[in-house]
């Protein structure tokens, strides 16, 4: 097993199988940013050879994310060769959605059984001016031909931004319940090359919930996974919201998470910059126990919590590198 200095056992492995997107988010990127050259990227055959790797130490779940995800070719080939390799029992993805109508029947026979989508507006006008692409009516096509395919769960991804989508909390709450799907709100965190972060404009979990609680009434879901949310039913109705805090309160205790950048580094806590280069040891010619090892060595270093709220600073990639 892969267990760091807190007795923490690691079994879930966060992908970004590439940095290119299709979208330009303003609150992940600053306009045009330079990608990662191509063959500074993993390729399919060494993520599939760090997760063979992972999958005896113990790791059971996948997510592949990015960047877009579905930007990169060949992904229902990424996830058929996942899903042979055994122990891996949870393979799962994170999309902003455009491309996924066109292609979900293909990453379900690779394998694919459910999905998260990114979706911060259900405004079609502010979907454009948030991610420079006129793209919101391709997401709901996609989130409906998701659901028409069997995909389950569909757990939506809101992050709440201050002046800038707020005034949408409920407009989700009822989408959930309409939809009958998992809107996840996701606090806005320190992240990379947009300028928009300051600690104090963060809309915190706290603040959702209460917006919500003024009109709908939660209660805790029995069908929540382990994992970072807190998820709690929507009374009269169905759907479900959860909230994750990643800024406001300490989710390190229950983490058993480790990150694999698009550029081969190993990531151990989301909001610390110190990472580890398995890519040079995977193309150095380094036997499998010897990136065993290696991966056992950071996985023992992990650190044991990120900054208190005030303290946090901004790390220098962006959650489209470290995978988000
Ligand atoms: N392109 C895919 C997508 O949109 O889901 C996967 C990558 S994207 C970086 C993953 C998630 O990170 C998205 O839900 C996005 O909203 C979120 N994200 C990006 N920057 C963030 C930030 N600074 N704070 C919180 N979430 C952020």
């Amino acid at each position: 097993m892969l267990i760091d200095d807190y007795n923490r056992v690691i079994d879930y492995v966060r992908i970004s199988i590439t940095d290119r997107c299709n979208l330009r988010c303003r609150y992940c990127v600053d306009g045009d940013f330079p990608f990662i050259p191509h063959p500074e990227v993993l390729s399919y055959e060494e993520i599939i050879r760090f997760v063979r790797i992972c999958a005896p130490m113990g790791v059971k779940k996948v997510r592949l994310t990015g960047g877009e995800p579905l930007a990169r070719k060949g992904l229902s080939y990424l996830l058929c060769e996942l899903n042979r390799i055994d122990g891996i029992a949870d393979i799962s993805l994170t999309t902003n959605g455009v491309f996924l109508g066109d292609k979900v029947e293909e990453l379900k026979q690779a394998g694919l059984k459910r999905v998260n989508i990114s979706l911060d507006t259900m405004k079609k006008d502010r979907f454009a001016w948030i991610t420079g692409v006129d793209a919101f009516d391709k997401v709901i096509e996609s989130i409906k031909k998701a659901t028409y395919s069997g995909l389950h769960p569909i757990k939506i991804n809101t992050v709440i931004i201050k002046d800038f989508n707020d005034d949408e909390i409920l407009d989700f709450v009822r989408i959930a319940r309409k939809w009958d799907h998992e809107v996840r709100f996701i606090e806005f965190m320190p992240f990379g090359d947009s300028s928009l972060w300051k600690s104090t404009e963060i809309v915190t979990s706290g603040q959702i919930e209460e917006v919500i609680r003024s009109k709908f009434e939660l209660v805790p879901s029995e069908r929540s996974d382990k994992g970072p949310a807190r998820v709690y039913d929507i009374g009269g109705g169905s759907g479900r919201v959860g909230f994750i805090s990643p800024v406001s309160s300490h989710i390190c205790a229950e983490c058993n998470r480790i990150r694999l950048t698009a550029s081969g580094m190993i990531r151990p806590c989301l909001f610390s910059d110190v990472e580890y280069d398995v890519k040079s040891l995977i193309r150095s010619g380094k036997s499998d126990d010897e990136i065993k090892e290696f991966i056992r060595a950071v996985v023992k270093v992990k650190p044991e919590r990120k900054l208190e709220m005030g303290a946090i600073r901004k790390c220098q990639r962006s959650l489209r590198n470290i995978g988000g």
